[in-house]
């Protein structure tokens, strides 16, 4: 094994979360579902939602024969909610390309709506046991400072998947759980701000460690402030609409929202997404 691979497994059999979707029987639709709800939205928040969501739909026939209106619905707060159309439209492409089962390729899982490099890799290995590099940002932190002695990582890019399967061991199952193992130091060891290298098992071959800790700079993209924003509006506009049973007169939709061409812009874009209907005078989730 090599000088990370060495030190990173025994760590993470020892420190992992007991996190639902790395139970044995959790099945490759639910680590589909719990991985489009990771993309954007913190652990806590994801496993409640994760929980309800596998309880009305186990199965991707279940979600697929429902309404996407609903899958909006019980998308609920998560956050950036396309990704509840996508996961819908997934669903219906399981059942009509693959028989209702997740696929275990990744160029097959490439082919579903909302699924990118990292979802079709995290379902190929996670679910699957395959080979393959499964690269997040806490990932890509961490190869950044121990390997690199950079303090970020750059912006993302195919050879991030490159570097990833040089550095895995050669045993399948070892490559599997080294994916996962990176994937948690980044989340709990490795942080963003303040690393906690003292507890850290990669401390005594870390680049970035061993060079004084430098600032080598951060690429990366600034989140966008969220109060204020056309997101917020859009949020607001869909909690209106996921909360009624009926079309919803547009002179109901956030009358009082400060800013009255966001508030317009909310109802556009979040149409043009196929996330609302706007019929005549009223609105309402999708059919
Ligand atoms: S020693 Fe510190 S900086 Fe290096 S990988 Fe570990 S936590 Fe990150």
């Amino acid at each position: 094994m090599s000088a990370l691979s060495d030190r990173l497994l025994p760590w993470y059999r020892a420190n992992r979360r007991a996190l639902p979707w790395r139970r044995p029987d959790f099945g490759a639709w639910g680590i589909l579902v719990s991985e489009f709800m990771l993309q954007q939205t913190p652990v806590t928040r994801v496993i409640p939602r994760l929980a309800q969501w596998l309880e009305r739909w186990p199965h991707p026939a279940d979600l697929a024969t429902a309404p996407p209106a609903e899958a909006v619905r019980e998308w609920a707060n998560l956050g950036y909610p396309r990704r509840a159309l996508w996961l819908h439209r997934a669903a219906v492409e399981i059942v009509e390309r693959h028989d209702g089962t997740v696929p275990p390729d990744v160029d097959a899982l490439l082919q579903l709506t909302g699924i990118g490099d990292y979802t079709a890799r995290a379902v190929a290995v996670f679910a699957y046991g395959r080979r393959a590099p499964v690269v997040d940002t806490n990932t890509r932190r961490v190869i950044a400072r121990a390997v690199h002695g950079r303090s970020q990582p750059g912006p993302a890019a195919k050879r991030d998947l490159d570097e990833m399967s040089a550095l895995m061991p050669i045993d399948d199952d070892d490559a599997a759980v080294f994916n996962a193992a990176a994937m948690e130091l980044g989340a709990l060891v490795c942080i963003a701000r303040t690393p906690r290298c003292e507890q850290c098992p990669l401390a005594e071959v870390c680049a970035w460690r061993a060079a004084g800790y430098p600032d080598t700079g951060d690429a990366r993209p600034k989140q966008a402030r969220y109060e204020g924003s056309d997101r917020q509006a859009r949020g607001a506009v869909l909690r209106i609409l996921r909360d009624a049973d009926t079309d919803v007169p547009l002179t109901l939709i956030i009358p009082d929202w400060g800013d009255g061409a966001q508030r317009d812009r909310a109802l556009l874009t979040l149409a043009a997404d196929g996330l609302i209907e706007i019929d005549g005078d009223g609105a309402r989730l999708p059919r």
